[in-house]
């Protein structure tokens, strides 16, 4: 049977995986959060007291890395690292920066390419990242590119961490998610961008419910649930 992928990209704090979770759930789809599985591999440079922004540093780990995915009983994606669950550990604040770093290096993108396509072979799926409609599922049934300006997803990833009750300021989230886009957009290999065939889907101006709405009308545009 055919399976359905849907390919969302966009840079951080645009909502993507809050919203991609739930357009996942509303169509009975698989939801494949693939920040996390970079997040994992930098979980492990960290835990090694390796230098992410040096490939020959980072490389020689790949050949022993144990990482798994899994779904909880909230249906909520986990990652386990050496059969630890490290779902929790791998949302600090300090490793975004290391995966936006490991994840310009070309042998971590191959290492994961196979893994993200298994997924979308053997599932229906709803995939997040940044190269989904470009390079991991460039044949997707649909593509959006889901943006919003920087101040707002700063705005939202500030409440997101007050709400979690940790401590954060606005000006360093802004200026972190400044920093991680254009890190994201400009590495030569599969940097962000829109993919030609993407439509692009702007929520500066839309709460969370009128975005999911604003994607679930694109979705059903091009295929029928
Ligand atoms: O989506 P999230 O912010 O969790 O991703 C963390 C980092 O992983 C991103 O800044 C990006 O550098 C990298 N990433 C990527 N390709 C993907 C998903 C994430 O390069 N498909």
């Amino acid at each position: 049977m055919k399976r359905r992928s849907i390919a969302i990209d966009g840079p951080a704090g645009a909502g993507k995986s809050t919203l991609a979770r739930q357009v996942a759930k509303e169509l009975g789809f698989l939801y494949v959060d693939t920040g996390a599985i970079y997040r994992t591999v930098a979980l492990k440079t960290l835990r090694c007291g390796v230098d992410a922004s040096q490939s020959q540093q980072v490389i020689p780990l790949l050949d022993h890395l144990d990482i798994r995915m899994d779904y909880g009983p909230d249906g909520g994606q986990r990652m386990f690292l050496e059969g630890e669950d490290v779902s929790q550990a791998i949302r600090e604040h300090q490793v975004s920066g290391i995966a936006s770093q490991v994840a310009a290096i070309p042998a971590v993108r191959d290492f994961l390419l196979e893994f993200q396509r298994k997924l979308a072979r053997e599932h229906d799926v709803v995939m997040d990242g940044r190269d989904i409609g470009t390079v991991v599922l460039p044949q997707a049934d649909v593509k959006i590119f889901l943006t919003a300006a920087p101040e707002a997803r700063a705005k939202r990833r500030l409440l997101e961490l007050e709400q979690r009750g940790a401590s954060a300021d606005y000006d360093t989230i802004l200026r972190d998610i400044i920093q991680r886009d254009e890190q994201d957009r400009s590495r030569p290999v599969a940097p962000l961008r829109q993919a030609e065939d993407a439509q692009l889907v702007d929520t500066t101006a839309l709460n969370l419910a009128q975005s999911l709405q604003a994607l679930l009308a694109v979705i059903k545009e091009k295929i029928v649930l």
